[in-house]
């Protein structure tokens, strides 16, 4: 089978090898269909990922169609699609027994920490496996990318009405919109990007849009301020945008010191969370909302790319390419 490995920063190798074996028990043995493209990889081709290492098969958000089930796996008939969980997370860490498993402790992510799904073939253990109904293989990836959108959403506890800005509109900032809408939030968005910014506003109808902070401390405070930039100037100013008693969630993150000044802090008696990843709980809630068409980003600007076209792709997507918000790899093209 072909399989593309990440080895160095910057450069794909493609190599060809055996077929996995049969599943074990317990798990499954899945033909990948596409591959979204997130930050992790970007960062893991720059060479700038923390605690990466190389060489890697990449590959974390996928979708897959089963092939075969081992031993006790009875919930999947060949040809069955499939999302796939990919934190594989110890169960019994602090984190993981207070169902908090989207920090468990030794977290270990499918295609960052070991090898991921960029190959035609791949065994995975069962539980980590959401079944589809009716979704295309292009939008099953993005589970796993609504689903940080879910959780950021449900740390701030967004209810009805509640003033919320959003930082940064690339697919994590638009999942973050996704789920503060279904709470029926009033939702502004900041965004550098022209094309970013306009589609967000567009696509969901935003009356408050702005290029920059500057921009954006014109108006009313927002009680909810979710920074999905990673970028340090902005998660240091978006405390600016909080109104008093508000809460300012870090989804975003970066692998610097970020610096408030206190009395900033302190005046708002500002609540700061920081939002990771998501819990199988919040896929399934995800993949409901998807397949029964309450949330449909089928509109997002996307961009589906051969694999043989990565090594030229990458740079671009990893400079934010003006009118791509996302990259799927369709892995069955050539
Ligand atoms: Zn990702
Ligand atoms: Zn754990």
């Amino acid at each position: 089978m072909r399989t593309a490995i990440l080895d160095e920063p910057g450069r794909f190798k493609f190599t060809e090898s055996s077929l996995p074996g049969a599943p074990g028990p317990g798990e499954v043995l899945a033909r990948v269909l596409t591959i979204g493209i997130c930050g992790t990889d970007l960062h893991a081709f720059e060479g700038t990922q923390p605690f990466f290492t190389y060489p890697r098969v990449l590959g974390h958000e996928l979708a897959v169609e089963v092939v075969a089930s081992g031993e006790g796996v009875t919930e999947f008939e060949p040809g069955n699609r499939c999302a796939v969980n990919p934190y594989v997370t110890c169960g019994v860490c602090a984190a993981c027994s207070r169902g908090r498993t989207n920090c468990c402790a030794k977290m270990s992510v499918i295609g960052v920490h070991t090898d991921g799904g960029m190959c035609d073939q791949i065994v995975l253990a069962a539980k980590q496996l959401y079944k589809c109904r009716t979704l295309a293989p292009a939008q099953i990836p993005l589970v796993e990318t609504l689903g940080v959108g879910i959780h950021a959403v449900g740390r701030a506890a967004a209810r009805a009405g509640d003033r919320a800005i959003v930082v940064g509109a690339g697919p994590i900032g638009l999942s973050v919109i996704e789920f503060l809408k279904l709470a029926g939030a009033d939702i502004g968005v900041v965004e550098k990007m022209p094309e970013r910014l306009d589609f967000a506003a567009r696509h969901h109808n935003l009356q408050r849009y702005y290029p920059s902070h500057e921009e954006a401390r014109q108006e009313e405070p927002s009680m909810l301020v979710f920074d999905c930039t990673g970028d340090k100037p902005s998660m240091e100013g978006s405390l600016q945008l909080l109104q008093q008693g508000g809460t300012l969630i870090f989804v975003g993150l970066i692998n610097n010191t970020i610096s408030l000044f206190d009395p900033d802090l302190h005046r708002r008696e500002a609540t700061i969370l920081a939002s990771r990843n998501s819990t199988p709980a919040e896929h399934h809630r995800v993949l409901d909302y998807m397949e029964s068409g309450r949330i449909d980003v089928s509109a997002w600007p996307t961009e589906c790319a051969a694999p043989a076209a990565m090594g030229a792709r990458f740079p671009r997507w990893l400079h934010r390419e003006a009118g791509i918000v996302k990259a799927i790899i369709d892995w069955s093209a050539a």
